[in-house]
């Protein structure tokens, strides 16, 4: 019979097999500096990690996982804003080498795409994925299974992409996991529509927080976010408690992330995003050194070609001033590559 890749890996992973296609040589032993201990094993240990996952799965039968509080019972099969069903669906998972690079190291970052999103942007460049959903449901073993192999593989961390509405199902994963070896950290890669209060049942258990700040102006987050006005309370609130809980980015000798707070803020054309609030607001609310990483990849995607104002690129102009608003705040900590790319543009 033949197989497709993606049929090939998923039957790999289900069968407790190999994912021998995945272009990043294996270093079992090797995962992390050999004495970090993940947050989520301390939890468990401290017995309270199964608690987590009890709350989180209550909240899927009036869920109210994120800020637009559907409240449809999705365990009986209702779905809300997001469109995710109970179960987790996944698009696919594999060594990322395009992440920052303390994410990315020379192994990888573990990335799993999970299908649906509660943002639902106009401009989505993951739209196949976020906004139809596509992907496969899988049960929380078989998502433990599939993290259990990006660490087999070598990667750097499970690296959790778009997961506020899988929170339940990531909870359950990450302690069957834990169960069977999982020891490298977990990245909470959200778009950073979220509910403080949910981050805030994450305690303990996220080892790195990788929020967007999208926004800063909610007439904007509605215009092109579906409705999503309160998006900059939310996001910037969120990030607060994120950072309460792991402090600032701390990595190992070799420069890889094992804890802490990385913001990525997108460049939008026509000032959509408020980068200038943004980078003041890091400065005024969070230490200067925090992680941020000034993003210029925006690119015309999905429905952004009905809307004028983001159907064109950003200019270079754009991602100069922008650059120069984060240097004039006074952040000290910025994404390596934003910063070659400003040299470059700078030498122009
Ligand atoms: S996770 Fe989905 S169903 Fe739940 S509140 Fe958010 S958008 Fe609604």
């Amino acid at each position: 019979m033949d197989l497709t890749r993606r049929e090939f890996i998923w039957r790999s992973v289900l069968a407790g097999g190999v994912v021998t296609a995945l272009p990043v040589c294996a270093r079992p032993g090797e995962a992390n500096a050999s004495t970090f201990e993940p947050a989520y094993a301390r939890l468990e240990e401290a017995g309270e990690l199964e608690g987590r996952v009890e709350k989180a799965y209550e909240m899927l039968g009036s869920c109210r996982l994120c800020p637009r509080e559907c409240g449809v019972n999705r365990l009986r099969g209702r779905r809300g804003v997001c469109r995710a069903p109970a179960d987790v669906v996944v698009h696919n998972f594999a060594p990322h080498l395009g992440e920052e690079i303390p994410l990315t190291g020379r192994r990888g970052s573990g990335t799993i795409f999970f299908s649906n999103c509660n943002l639902r942007c106009v401009f989505c460049q993951n739209w196949p994925i976020a906004h139809e959903g596509r992907g496969e449901q899988v049960s929380d073993e078989v998502l433990a299974a599939v993290m259990l192999e990006l660490q087999r593989v070598g990667c750097h961390n499970i690296n959790l992409v778009t997961p506020t509405h899988v929170l339940p199902n990531i909870l359950q994963a990450t302690r069957l996991a834990l169960h069977q070896g999982l020891r490298i950290p977990l990245v909470y890669n959200t778009g950073g529509y979220e509910r403080p209060e949910m981050i805030r049942l994450l305690d303990g258990v996220v080892d790195i927080y990788l929020p967007d700040v999208k926004y800063m102006d909610g007439a904007e987050a509605a215009r092109y976010s579906a409705g999503a006005r309160d998006y900059p309370e939310r996001a910037t609130a969120s990030v607060l408690e994120m950072h309460r809980q792991v402090g600032g980015l701390v990595t190992d000798a070799d420069g890889i992330a094992l804890r802490g707070l990385m913001i990525r803020h997108l460049v939008m054309p026509d000032r959509v995003a408020g980068t200038r609030a943004f980078v003041e607001w890091v400065a005024r609310e969070l230490p200067r050194d925090t992680y941020v990483n000034i993003m210029a990849q925006y690119r015309v995607d999905y429905l952004a070609f009905n809307h004028p104002r983001i159907a064109r690129a950003i200019r270079p102009q754009e991602f100069l001033e922008a650059m120069d608003w984060a240097e004039e705040a006074g952040l000290t900590n910025l994404d390596e590559r934003s910063l070659a790319q400003l040299q470059i543009h700078r030498r122009r």
